[in-house]
């Protein structure tokens, strides 16, 4: 019996079969999405009602129905009224790069397990290195997330620069960081695993035009001192994840250099500009950081999770976890660069180097310059629209693809302003055209769209604030 179900598993004219339908489905689904020629960027349905469906489908559905129930239930990211988080609608081949990686099943952390995998990696690494400005000394490696990455980062950050050995020894004294109040709530939530605690954390708070306000660096550094706070690392955004506005990199990075702690660059979302020849310079600095984090899946077509880190100093990549797993890893005194586990918090790991790889060689690196340049263009084309659009405003002049806007109305104040700005996304999500989400700035509810797809155009922008306008101007409309 257990020999019966297992053959069946393994049947591979299923697969085939199963392959070549699912390939035509999902043929068919960018067709649809991306010429828009269905209009729904996600069809919403509630938790409940999500939940209950698939409970029932579980006994009762058609294991036909299953992967076009999935697909239909999804947000459609490659959609061009899809402008809601940053996630990048994958370049096609990347998912068929995706069935090679889970096929094949390589795990990555030993150079066996991952011989190809491993070797491609060090070639995407070494292009990055370069792109950003780094020298021949420079290295680093893939992870699972920028989230992960940006902790691994802190990580390799204490070792290197706090005089404890705190890997070792466990926390002795009181550490710190600073960060922008606007930074991805991962950098807080690392720093808490950390044990560096609420103390720890040195929020330094942002000028009106929402980028770290460097002027206060040295009096928050000098307060910490007197605490008694040990400030090992300094964290630039590139760009923070709510405004997408980007940090002065160049200042943060002379302040670290001068009081001799760690300068992280988080540009999971914005890092991606090394490649673009015209908004190259959102990044001035970005060469003087000790670490530099960059997701794939965000702004260069990749599936998730495909982010890498990127060391100044490839010394510090390797020394970040020195527990010793001799099982796996033999010692040798010579770089052993293919046993990627050494480097990564993950064991077991995604061939997520193929993607990289895979878009260079057939499409070469430009086409990282098209995406960007091409996406933070349309963001500078919706803040116009705004700007033109009565009754709209910019909650800042967009430096990237993501915008934050509102409606507003004389005859409204703050708080009715920030209520209706709320319905509106709420009808926008429950309607299903467009996808976009909000945010709160210094207590103003904004909508917030990220623009992902390189198809989207001003028609559909234009759509996007008639939509609005006809909720807010709905007889019904209370
Ligand atoms: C998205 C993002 C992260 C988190 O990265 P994941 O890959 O989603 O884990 C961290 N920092 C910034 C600035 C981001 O935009």
């Amino acid at each position: 019996m257990h020999k019966k179900i297992l053959e069946q598993v393994y049947k591979i004219s299923d697969f085939k079969l199963n392959g070549y339908l699912l390939i035509d489905q999902l043929t068919s689904h960018l067709e649809d999405k991306l010429k828009a020629s269905t209009p729904n960027a996600i069809n919403w349905n509630e938790p409940e009602k999500e939940l209950e469906f698939w409970n029932d489908f579980l006994i009762h559905g058609d294991s036909k129905d299953l992967f076009k129930e999935i697909t239909k239930r999804t947000t459609h990211i490659h959609h061009p009224h899809y402008m809601g988080h940053q996630v990048s609608p994958p370049a096609p081949i990347t998912a068929l790069s995706s069935t090679l990686s889970a096929l094949l099943n390589n795990g990555t952390a030993v150079y066996e397990m991952g011989m190809s995998s491993n070797a491609i990696e060090r070639i995407i690494i070494a292009l990055i290195c370069k792109k950003i400005g780094f020298d021949d000394q420079s290295g680093g490696f893939l992870t699972s997330g920028g989230t992960l990455a940006n902790l691994t980062a802190l990580l390799s950050a204490r070792k290197a620069i706090t005089k404890k050995d705190i890997w070792n020894e466990g926390n002795q004294n009181q550490l710190g960081i600073m960060v922008s109040e606007e930074a991805h709530y991962c950098v807080d939530r690392a720093a808490r695993i950390m044990g560096l605690g609420e103390n720890g954390i040195i929020k330094i708070p942002v000028t009106k035009g929402f980028s770290m306000n460097t002027s206060v660096l040295e009096t928050k550094f000098k307060e910490a001192e007197e605490q008694g706070i040990e400030i090992f690392a300094i964290i630039g955004s590139a760009p923070s994840t709510a405004t997408g506005i980007f940090d002065d990199l160049k200042v943060i990075g002379e302040f670290a250099k001068k009081h001799r702690i760690w300068f992280h660059v988080d540009g999971a979302h914005g890092g991606a500009g090394i490649f673009s020849k015209k908004y190259r310079y959102t990044l001035k600095g970005i060469e003087q950081a000790d670490s530099v984090v960059i997701d794939g899946h965000k702004m260069m077509m990749m599936p998730a999770l495909t982010t890498a880190l990127l060391f100044k100093n490839e010394v510090h990549a390797k020394t970040t976890f020195s527990q010793k797993a001799d099982y796996l890893l033999s010692d040798s005194e010579h770089e052993d660069w293919y046993n990627s586990g050494k480097r990564t918090f993950e064991c077991t790991k995604n061939m997520m180097a193929i993607h990289w790889f895979t878009l260079l060689k057939l499409y070469g690196e430009d086409v990282f310059d098209a995406n960007v340049t091409q996406l933070y263009d349309m963001g500078t084309l919706f803040a116009n629209l705004i700007n033109e659009a009565q009754n709209f405003e910019l909650a800042l002049q967009p430096m990237s693809n993501i915008v934050c806007f509102r409606y507003v109305s004389p005859n409204l104040n703050e708080e009715e302003i920030n209520a209706l700005n709320i319905k509106i996304r709420q009808f926008l999500l429950e309607d299903g055209e467009f996808y976009i989400v909000q945010t709160k700035l210094k207590g103003k509810h904004y909508l917030r769209i990220t623009i992902m797809n390189p198809f989207t155009t001003a028609l559909h922008f234009k759509a996007l604030i008639a939509k609005v306008k006809s909720y807010i101007t709905k007889p019904s409309f209370s």
